[in-house]
């Protein structure tokens, strides 16, 4: 599937008794603020908490970058060793040895040759640079998110702005080289339900409130196990 643009990834239903009070520690003005204000502030938590996903699946993706860069060189690095050896230590061209050795050459082309091709088409260094500066711009924003959360009294017109200015990184967010796969995604949301285990979250796709259990669960689905694409949980 295409992923994600935007992010919808989980979100936190309040409670009854939450809807009564705003999501932040607002101290003695929580009797003062009315039900749309409460509302922003919800709309504003769960933006962010879906933005962390993300920027977790971003990070996540350019670590799986980086590990298939690794393999790429070690592969080439094998090939221009594994040369070496074939043409200075067996020497004998007619020998059986050479011609074993000489397939394991081939093979070890072969995937050096598939490994530079993917990553030139795939563009991983491009993509490497962009999710990185993707990540880097939504951590400025969820830092900022988190000195409006923590302040003695929520002031719900920053933060009503600060959530219509995720909106500026729409244009990097949908850029062609930010793209994530299903592992990734699901790193992103299983790493905020696991942060925030006492919000309940809820998963964006299959509607699943997260349990603490699928973190254990999930290591036990087989690839063959059907999964939600956002969560990982069973479907
Ligand atoms: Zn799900």
């Amino acid at each position: 599937m295409s992923l994600p643009k935007p992010p919808e990834y989980l979100h936190h239903e309040p409670t009854q008794q939450e809807a009564q009070t705003p999501p932040c520690d607002t101290g003695s003005t929580a009797t003062q603020l009315d039900g749309h204000q409460i509302t922003a502030l919800t709309d504003a938590r769960n933006a962010a908490l879906r933005h962390e996903a993300f920027k977790f699946a971003l990070q996540e993706s350019v670590r799986g970058l980086h590990k298939l860069g690794r393999i790429r060189d070690m592969l080439g690095f094998a090939l221009a060793m594994w040369t070496l050896f074939v043409l200075w230590v067996i020497g004998n061209r007619a020998s059986q040895l050479h011609d074993i050795a000489g397939i394991v050459a081939t093979g070890l082309s072969l995937a050096v040759t598939t490994f530079a091709v993917w990553s030139f088409v795939a563009k991983w260094d491009e993509q490497v640079e962009k999710k990185n500066e993707l990540a880097a711009k939504l951590n400025s924003f969820l830092m900022t998110y988190q000195k409006l959360y923590e302040a003695d009294h929520p002031d719900v017109a920053k933060l009503r702005a600060w959530r219509l200015g995720l909106g500026d990184l729409d244009e990097l967010r949908n850029h062609r080289l930010v793209t994530l796969d299903k592992r990734s995604k699901q790193a992103g949301h299983q790493h905020v339900a696991m942060k925030y285990i006492n919000l309940d979250l809820k998963c964006d796709m299959c509607g699943k409130e997260w349990r603490p259990a699928f973190a254990t669960a999930l290591k036990s689905y087989s690839r063959f196990t059907k999964t939600c694409d956002n969560c990982g949980v069973k479907t």
